[in-house]
């Protein structure tokens, strides 16, 4: 037997020195971003006026299968990569499963999860460009921690649109990211056009991601040296989010392994892309065929109950529009819903991967399910997982347990996406007994495809 230590560390010398484009190996790419007002293909052009030149670029690049890591952003990644993998031997023991279960922890830094990876690359690419301010938006708020730091390392000015119930809920995010230097402001707001508009019409609107996009997008394309910046769904966050993957894999090498399952969490499709794309070129390449599994919250369920349509990325209907798996723009998931993973949408690239068949499957799981497994995960490994993450666990625990029943020896692979200690109110909620389940019925989904735009001979 070999033996496999709980922690497998990469030195920093072996930390990748390009990302990985899977869209260069896609069987059939996305299909393209059209902008709203021609319903044409967006250009890098179209792109500039609310992204970063250079982000623009890596948006639209389906042939160059490696991207250079610049050295500036491969520096901060030093301060808190390569992340661990690690075996959850524990996990095994408790679940008494002879499958072999590792988890790529990205909790490590002081923004508590894997956003961190994009949002340097990101203000890296701003600072280059001599940009003086981004704005953003932020959901649970670990995106616009995580892009707080980015833009305080870097001395860019920051405003974070931040979901209203998000806010409220977590208020220490809130110091920790004006610590940083942002400016946070609870979103729907009477900062912006759209944010007074939606704030007229609703004025208990308790916020989406969707709405807090629409603000940002505004303030970054009507302020000088301003641009926007998203922390998931997007190609180019994908694309930072591969050395999630590329780590893990290497790493997995060094021990001979090489996964069966690849699971991890989908809001946007980030930190899942990321994970799963260096497998994923094995498997359009024919080498390996891992089977690869999204999960989403019940209350959220784009890819297991959405459809796939062109629609906007934002309630307001000022972003481009993608194809992707969909609850409508105008969908918000039900106010007792703790566990993030909140996205309306999915990431074109993994909705297309989904789509064909590639991205094997999607699973829903109820919250309680969540806690639940984020609880055992808690008390037999140790970490205090995020909710988000926890949705992964819990899948991971359905496969492990699987495995017990026919014997396998499955090799499993999810991704940790971040800690729980923002999540305290979810927590105790869980711990009280408080915690309940909606699931959307078909009625309130229909509400929230009324909003995909029809359009005319357009698939
Ligand atoms: C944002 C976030 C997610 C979900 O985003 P993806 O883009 O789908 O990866 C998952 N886990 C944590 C901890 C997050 O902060």
């Amino acid at each position: 037997m070999k033996n496999i230590p709980y922690k497998i560390y990469l030195s920093e010398e072996e930390l990748p020195r390009q990302w990985y484009n899977v869209r260069a190996d896609m069987k059939t790419d996305h299909s393209p971003i059209l902008n709203p007002a021609t319903l044409k293909p967006v250009t890098v052009s179209d792109l500039e006026p609310v992204f970063c030149t250079e982000l623009a670029k890596q948006e639209l690049n389906t042939t160059d299968r490696f991207i250079d890591i610049p050295d500036e952003v491969r520096d901060f990644y030093k301060m808190y990569r390569p992340s661990p993998l690690v075996r959850a031997y524990c996990l095994e023991k408790a679940l008494g499963t002879p499958a072999k279960i590792y988890y790529k922890f990205e909790g490590q830094n002081t923004s508590g999860s894997h956003k961190l990876n994009s949002a340097i690359a990101q203000a890296y690419y701003a600072k280059q460009q001599g940009l003086t301010s981004l704005t953003t938006e932020t959901g649970a708020g670990q995106w616009g921690t995580a892009l707080s730091m980015a833009c305080g390392y870097f001395g860019l000015k920051l405003r974070v649109y931040m979901v209203r119930v998000s806010s409220e809920q977590k208020p220490y995010r809130k110091a920790v990211m004006e610590t940083y230097g942002a400016k946070v402001i609870p979103s729907p707001s009477d900062t912006t056009n759209v944010g007074r508009k939606i704030l007229a019409e609703f004025p208990d609107n308790t916020g989406s991601l969707g709405t807090a996009i629409s603000e940002a997008v505004e303030v970054a394309v009507s302020t000088e040296g301003t641009r926007y910046v998203l922390g998931s769904v997007l190609n180019q966050v994908l694309l930072h989010q591969t050395i999630i993957g590329l780590e893990s894999k290497k790493a997995l090498e060094k021990c001979d392994e090489y996964p069966d399952i690849v699971i991890g969490c989908a809001g946007g499709g980030s930190n899942l892309g990321g994970l799963m794309a260096p497998f994923m070129q094995d498997k359009l390449a024919g080498r390996h065929a891992p089977h690869f599994i999204a999960v989403e919250p019940a209350s959220c369920p784009s890819l297991t109950r959405g459809k796939f349509a062109y629609d906007f990325c934002d309630t307001g209907k000022v972003t481009p529009l993608a194809r992707m798996y969909t609850l409508g723009s105008g969908f918000i998931p039900s106010a007792n819903h703790a566990g993030g993973l909140r996205y309306h949408g999915m990431s074109p690239i993994l909705s297309q991967l989904y789509h064909d068949g590639y991205l094997d499957e999607a699973r829903s799981v109820e919250q309680t399910k969540v806690f639940e497994a984020a609880e055992l995960f808690a008390r037999v490994e140790g970490t205090l997982p995020a909710p988000e993450s926890s949705h992964a666990i819990a899948v991971a625990i359905q496969e492990a347990l699987k495995c017990k029943e026919t014997g396998e020896e499955k090799t499993i692979l999810f991704g940790l996406t971040g800690t729980g200690y923002f999540d305290l109110a979810a927590y105790m909620a869980y711990n009280a007994g408080t915690m309940t389940d909606y699931i959307p019925t078909d009625a309130d989904l229909e509400r929230g495809f009324s909003c995909i735009p029809h359009l005319d001979g357009i698939q």
